[in-house]
């Protein structure tokens, strides 16, 4: 027989192998087994499946009944529970409880890390403003292996002069911009360092004294140092001013509501989605801030609203909810909050798609082959309660188990 005979018949015995049966890795790192898969919040769940991991990513996802397991292979258990891809935080901050990081213990730190943000799910978190040199030596810490804890991308603040706001210790050192040359020095600035955007206080709150908002001019100078790096400008808006300045100067990321103020006004929702400006809703932090509960409960009330009337354009919506600043770390409270203003497939997005796609990290958000093995666990299916999705069984961090519900890792 000829060669090229040979090897046409060697490829179609090939292609009309009759099993059903496809070795999913020859030496998987892990394989979660059983369970039902949310392979991304559009997609049909896969009941009864198998994720395989290798080398941190996705090799194979499918029913179990059509993937063959290697014997070698470290097996979790997943029967009824819920796989979904890694969960963003896109607003904590390092702040409270995270002194002095250079020389704290690794298990204090991971310890705290696990209260704050991995039992909760967290893979990738935005650190909206903390101080940079301790933030960074947190990430190295983690990156180096010494501490389980998600990737952290970080954000340098920018205040408006004279606007330090009133629950920030007075004597911390506050970079305030006082006109556009000095916004964009301290944006370049913040971008030298290694991080990753930048924040802008277009809103400083001053207690009884009337909030300082920062001018568009100043705005739109720190909004183009970032911009020409490829990197995002979040803005802390307070009050409408706030928005409208930020929406003005050309800001990615409104990094909360704006309750204060009842509602969004038509022309504000409609630059919001000429712009695609991105929301982060923060509802859990209204009740934090106010110590009656009547009130809190009305400016809950008035951010579901404005995040309704967002979600309803079709606007972009991303989870966050400012812990680090406040101590809420439970997350069940702001699925709660989210849900009376969009379903749980959205609130999901929020976490894991609409992130991955806003901030270019393409390779996250989704459980699907070659995705980076960023995932949840979850005790509970969310379809039937979006609370499930803070009942929290395993997180995931490129392979590796970064929590665990029974401990361990
Ligand atoms: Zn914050």
């Amino acid at each position: 027989m000829k060669l090229w005979v040979r090897l046409l018949l060697a490829l179609s015995l090939l292609l009309n192998h009759p099993g059903p049966i496809a070795a999913a890795a020859e030496h998987p790192d892990l394989v979660l087994q059983g369970g039902k898969v949310y392979p991304s919040p559009t997609a049909g769940p896969i009941d009864n499946a198998v994720v395989v991991i290798q080398n941190g990513r996705i090799a194979a996802v499918g029913k179990r009944s059509e993937l063959k397991i290697p014997k070698s292979a470290q097996v979790i258990d997943c029967t009824d529970k819920v796989i979904v891809a890694g969960f963003w935080n896109s607003h904590v901050h390092f702040e409270a409880g995270w002194q002095d990081i250079p020389h704290a213990p690794a298990d204090k730190v991971e310890a705290h890390m696990q209260e704050m943000l991995t039992r909760w799910g967290f893979t990738t978190v935005w650190d909206l403003g903390s101080v940079p040199s301790n933030t960074l030596a947190l990430r190295h810490r983690i990156e180096a292996g010494e501490i389980a804890g998600p990737q952290i991308l970080m954000a340098g603040d920018i205040f408006p002069k004279n606007g330090h706001p009133v629950y920030l210790p007075a004597e911390m050192q506050l970079p305030e911009a006082a006109s556009a040359p000095e916004a964009k020095q301290m944006a370049a600035q913040y971008l030298k360092m290694g991080l990753d955007g930048i924040k802008l206080f277009t809103g400083a709150f001053m207690g009884n004294k009337p909030v300082i908002n920062m001018d568009t001019a100043i705005v739109k100078a720190a909004v183009d140092v970032a911009h020409a790096e490829g990197k995002p400008l979040f803005a802390h808006p307070q009050n409408r001013i706030g928005v409208d300045n930020a929406l003005a100067g050309g800001v990615d990321v409104l990094a909360h509501t704006i309750p204060t103020e009842g509602s969004y006004t038509a022309d504000e929702l409609f630059r919001m989605k000429q712009q695609h400006t991105a929301l982060i809703p923060t509802l859990t932090l209204w009740t934090t801030v106010v110590s009656d509960p009547a009130v809190a409960d009305k400016l809950v009330a008035s951010g579901v609203d404005e995040l309704k009337a967002y979600f309803s354009e079709g606007g972009t919506i991303l989870f966050g909810t400012d812990v680090g600043f406040q101590s809420k770390y439970d997350t069940a409270q702001e699925f709660e909050y989210m849900g009376r203003a969009m379903p749980w497939r959205d609130i999901l997005a929020s976490l894991t798609t609409n992130p991955s796609a806003f901030f270019k990290e393409t390779e996250k958000g989704r459980v699907e082959k070659g995705m980076n093995a960023d995932l949840v666990v979850l005790d509970a299916d969310p379809a039937s309660d979006v609370r499930n999705l803070s009942k929290v069984a395993y997180t995931i961090r490129e392979g590796k188990i970064i929590y665990s519900a029974s401990g361990k890792m």
